[in-house]
């Protein structure tokens, strides 16, 4: 079995805001193991991207803290073990505002091999020219060209080989293709999966897409309003799923085959929206929601219990570790 690269522990990320604290990521714990992709999963203010630019440097916890290959890297990123800091590298979900409009795609993919040291002055040309060939993209006709005059499929292959110039073992992916046309998603998607092998990569891939997590991740990490509802291999997520959020999400995406439809959860009741982060419902933060709630739910906020190998869940309806009769 693989060894954990990452360990994220008790992370809290709170904002002060005019209109209250932000308790955007809460107590959020999980590990991702070496050479795997783990999805993080959520609708929109589910915390999932904070946790990612929390991860990358972006910010700094409120508490808690998280581990790659064993040291501590819960602090901004000019603050972060040298060694560390071109490791983890992330992907933003807009390629078109993630790349400056007025350098050329060789000035923007060979800033990171400068400020990391990565090759000197007469190798860095050639790297660049690797970079663009890793992500399929001839040099010969993309060096020189502004990130202004290419196609948003073509920008994001750009930012992933800015991504992947100083040598990465870890990828945090945020939402990589949900700015882009549906025709060039896959293609992304794909390229993705063969650098990941051929590079031997880890990635951390964000998204609200559960098709898409059925597809390419090994396990998935399900998230509600700052706080992790679910955690399990991904195959295991769709056959038995736990949580009902996690039903509630299941149960209205689109099945491919007569087998998925099988596993998929009969309909359940969706009731509301997701809550404010500043006004967190006391309890369980899904209960306003849940069809399943109980008088509990309303006053006491669930811990995570692990209810099967590696399947985690945060309900009061797995509260002593085994699933309701
Ligand atoms: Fe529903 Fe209660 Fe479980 Fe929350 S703890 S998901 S409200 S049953």
């Amino acid at each position: 079995m693989s060894e954990e690269i990452l360990t994220v522990e008790n992370l809290k990320k709170y904002f002060v805001t005019k209109q209250g604290t932000v308790r955007a990521v809460d107590k959020v714990s999980f590990s991702v193991k070496q050479g795997e992709t783990c999805g993080l999963v959520g609708e929109s203010g589910s915390g999932k991207t904070t946790i990612a630019h929390t991860l990358v440097g972006i910010y700094e916890p409120t508490e808690g803290r998280a581990l790659f290959k064993g040291q501590n890297i819960s602090k901004v990123f000019n603050q972060r073990p040298k060694a560390l800091k071109k490791e983890i590298r992330i992907v933003f979900q807009d390629p078109g505002s993630s790349l400056n409009p007025r350098r050329s795609i060789k000035q923007i993919l060979e800033l990171p091999l400068k400020v990391h040291r990565i090759c000197n002055d007469s190798d860095r040309v050639e790297r660049v020219m690797e970079l663009l060939r890793m992500v399929e993209l001839p040099p010969e006709d993309y060096m020189y060209k502004s990130p202004q005059v290419i196609g948003g499929g073509e920008k994001q292959m750009v930012a992933i080989a800015r991504a992947l110039a100083p040598n990465p073992s870890f990828l945090v992916l945020d939402e990589p293709t949900s700015a882009l046309d549906v025709s060039v998603q896959a293609k992304i998607i794909n390229l993705l999966m063969q650098l990941q092998q051929n590079l031997n990569l880890t990635y951390l891939f964000i998204t609200h897409d559960l098709s898409l997590m059925r597809n390419i991740t090994n396990r998935v990490v399900i998230m509600y309003l700052g706080k992790i509802s679910e955690v399990a291999p991904t195959v295991e997520f769709f056959q038995n799923p736990f949580h009902p959020y996690t039903k509630m999400l299941l149960s209205s995406i689109p099945t491919v085959s007569d087998e998925e439809e099988n596993f998929k959860p009969k309909e359940v009741i969706s009731r509301g929206e997701i809550a404010s982060p500043v006004n967190v419902p006391s309890g369980c933060s899904f209960h306003l929601r849940c069809p399943q709630k109980m008088e509990i739910c309303s006053r006491a906020d669930p811990t995570v219990v692990e209810v099967e190998a590696d399947h985690l869940v945060r309900c009061h309806l797995f509260s002593d570790g085994r699933k309701p009769t």
